[in-house]
């Protein structure tokens, strides 16, 4: 871009246009002083243009914030040259989401700055759904701070300051970004080989390939530079775009450049959409997650606690939790038998030398806890299970007649994470897999992966989550990062088509995740969405070829030769901890009958009818099922509203007809009401409900529902 052009241009607009657009009139004098023409492509179409910048472009259409000129992001002042092709990027799309809320990141920024002088800014990215940005401030933010921040952002919101991309050298932004230390350090890496684009998660949105720019905010009427960062853009063409609806959420610190040397800074989190009806929207989903937040639902319901006493990232579950945990063991137990594994069992703590035998000491050594000095030689507790697992295997000769040989076991592992990621059941120290390994020839190793897919994907349907993407975690290319994973280019490459191939053949989407595989081996992961269309990472397949050599895993093929079988890890629930979390959320405590703690309670409509409701728990209990009478002193009318803040699925009332009839009523979610229903039809009814695992809610039988 030539600066003199864009000089020319900056203050006409200024002077002319403070929405960012050229008025009309302004526009035709252009045209008449330079009648220069160009040809373009226009969202793929030619076009004969007079149009010197993709504003003036795309004048008259307010919702298109930004431009996709050959192919990369620009701000609207960009300057079109002839043979361009050019598109235009609206608000609502992805792209124009993300420099949404970046630009108001910015005006957070701006707004900080101007309330707290000491503060010094870190990095300000788009996330998804909202942004953040980091600063250096003496004191972390209170609430009422945010509410001052997001008032004097409404200010520089409504003055509509122009976003305004200045080219600078390195030298230069040196210079401007003097009191700005930690922009310094982002300078100082663009230097360096590789450039800044890695500098910390998140920075590719100050520095990064190509030139140094400088975004300023600019004042519409004066057309002063009241406020400037180190940023790479686009930004909108000005900041009345963000009126709409953006609101800052909460504050919190962060560490510069995510490490725990560097100095912790404060991090404010925002979020911008461009109507009013969509933040509304989006503070709802925010309020329904935490309506359905595990840990407090925990609590409410009595299934599980974190003491203090035991540590951080420690759960203890509690009966009523202990029986879905039971559920769901008794569930996967049964189909790892139905798909042919073979139930194991390991120690918890093993030699620490297995674990140099395995790789995972020193390539997974940041996950595992600390050694123990025992025997005069160390301990560890495991990480994994997949060591014993191996010892399992080559306690004696195995023959191509054995393979597939699946393992399974309940097997608890430890992983050392740092306290400040603990997050309730979804993120602890103590995770209880339901943990497989199948030791399969390379031949086999397809047909495996296909199997554990489909098994994988059943178990997360049966309960209840239907809606999932896959995910392909492969190993980092580049720089010194591929040192953090064994093995060949070649075992890489083979390992990864399989997967690549298998998981394809499902018909499901498969989103690449480079960087995120096991040191030993590539990986898919089964991403679930929940009920309010959140993501969770559930199930998992990783392809070995690390851990059989490194062992010395033998089997003796079918023309006598010794061969080495390929391991094949897989995790259907991944972590029960963490599944019974993700449950919890997914149906906001509302179990599926069969899962339920409590599947049926009993309210007796007076104190006469205990006895008679009494004898149908007494039935329901003959067939198994999990059943309680209410026969506190509340009143009738109470009990069924602990019932139903228990989150019970079936609620049974008897009273004076019923009891006359050898029948029972039903009252379900909703407060619907089936009445007068014959004793054995509601326990049979009751019985086939949870037997077939049904999931959606119980309700009332056709001839009764209206
Ligand atoms: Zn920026
Ligand atoms: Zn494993």
């Amino acid at each position: 871009m030539c600066p003199c052009t864009s000089t020319v241009r900056n203050s006409m607009r200024t002077g002319g246009a403070p929405s960012g657009t050229l008025a009309p009139e302004l526009r035709r004098l252009m045209s008449a002083a330079d009648s220069s023409a160009i040809v373009i492509s226009v969202s793929g179409e030619e076009r004969e243009v007079t149009a010197k910048t993709a504003a003036e472009l795309f004048a008259d259409d307010p919702k298109i914030v930004v431009a996709r000129v050959n192919g990369v992001l620009v701000d609207l002042s960009h300057e079109l040259s002839a043979g361009d092709s050019v598109e235009p990027v609206f608000i609502h799309e992805p792209d124009g989401l993300n420099v949404l809320r970046h630009s108001a990141a910015h005006v957070m920024a701006q707004a900080v700055q101007e309330y707290r002088k000491d503060a010094k800014l870190g990095i300000g990215p788009y996330i998804t759904d909202g942004f953040y940005f980091d600063f250096d401030v003496a004191e972390p933010f209170t609430p009422e701070d945010l509410k001052k921040i997001e008032k004097s952002m409404i200010k520089i919101i409504k003055s509509g300051q122009l976003f305004r991309r200045r080219v600078v050298t390195h030298d230069e932004a040196v210079a401007e970004m003097a009191n700005e230390p930690y922009k310094l350090e982002l300078l100082s890496l663009t230097q360096g080989p590789g450039s800044g684009a890695d500098a910390a998660e998140g920075a590719s949105v100050e520095v990064g390939e190509g030139e140094i720019t400088i975004y300023d905010n600019v004042h519409p009427k004066t057309g002063e530079t009241v406020w400037k960062d180190l940023c790479r853009g686009p930004h909108l063409p000005n900041t009345k775009l963000i009126a709409n609806g953006y609101a800052l959420m909460r504050a919190g610190g962060a560490y510069w450049r995510g490490s725990e040397k560097n100095p912790m800074l404060q991090r404010i989190y925002g979020t911008a959409w461009p109507t009013k009806d969509e933040l509304v929207a989006y503070k709802e989903r925010i309020a329904e997650a935490e309506r359905r937040d595990h840990r407090r639902l925990g609590r409410e319901l009595d299934l599980f606690s974190f003491p203090k006493n035991i540590g951080p990232g420690l759960p203890v579950i509690h009966p009523k939790g202990g029986v879905i945990k039971r559920e769901m063991e008794d569930y996967v137990r049964t189909r790892h038998i139905q798909e042919g594994f073979q139930y194991v069992s390991t120690p918890h703590i093993s030699k620490e030398d297995l674990f140099y035998t395995s790789g995972h000491l020193p390539y997974y050594a940041d996950g595992m806890f600390p050694p123990m000095e025992l025997d005069n030689g160390h301990y560890r507790l495991k990480a994994m299970n997949c060591p014993m697992h191996n010892e399992i295997y080559r306690s004696r000769g195995r023959s191509y007649r054995e393979l597939p040989l699946r393992f399974f076991e309940f097997g608890t592992v430890y992983r050392d994470e740092k306290s400040g990621v603990l997050q309730g059941l979804t993120r602890v120290r103590m995770i209880t897999q339901d943990d497989s390994h199948s030791y399969v020839t390379k031949e086999q190793a397809p047909d495996e992966v296909r199997h554990l897919l489909k098994f994988m994907l059943s178990l997360l349907e049966d309960f209840g989550m239907t809606d999932f993407y896959l995910e392909l975690s492969t190993r980092d290319t580049e720089g010194d990062k591929k040192d953090k994973f064994i093995g060949t280019d070649e075992q890489w490459e083979e390992a990864t088509a399989v997967l690549e191939q298998v998981a394809k053949e499902t018909g499901l989407e498969l989103v690449p995740d480079p960087g995120g595989a096991a040191f030993y081996g590539p990986k898919i992961s089964v991403q679930a969405k929940d009920a309010i269309g959140r993501t969770w990472q559930m199930s998992t397949v990783q392809y070995d070829f690390n851990q059989p050599s490194r062992f010395g895993l033998e089997y003796q093929a079918a023309d006598g030769t010794v061969q080495e079988p390929v391991m094949i890890h897989s995790a259907k629930f991944g972590s029960i901890e963490r599944f019974l979390g993700v449950l919890t959320e997914h149906y906001a405590g509302a179990f599926p009958a069969w899962l339920a703690p409590v599947q049926v309670i009993g309210v007796p409509v007076a104190e006469a009818f205990n006895d008679y409701m009494t004898e149908i728990a007494d039935k329901l209990r003959a067939h198994g099922v999990r059943v309680e009478v209410d026969y506190g002193s509340d009143r009738f009318t109470k009990k069924i509203r602990t019932a139903s803040t228990e989150k019970v699925p079936f609620i049974l009332i008897a009273g004076g007809e019923d009891a006359e009839h050898g029948a029972v009523s039903f009252r379900f979610r909703g407060n619907k009401q089936e009445n007068g229903v014959p004793v054995d039809e509601a326990v049979a009814r009751i019985v086939e409900h949870i037997r077939n695992r049904v999931n959606e809610d119980p309700k009332p039988s056709t001839e009764a529902a209206e």
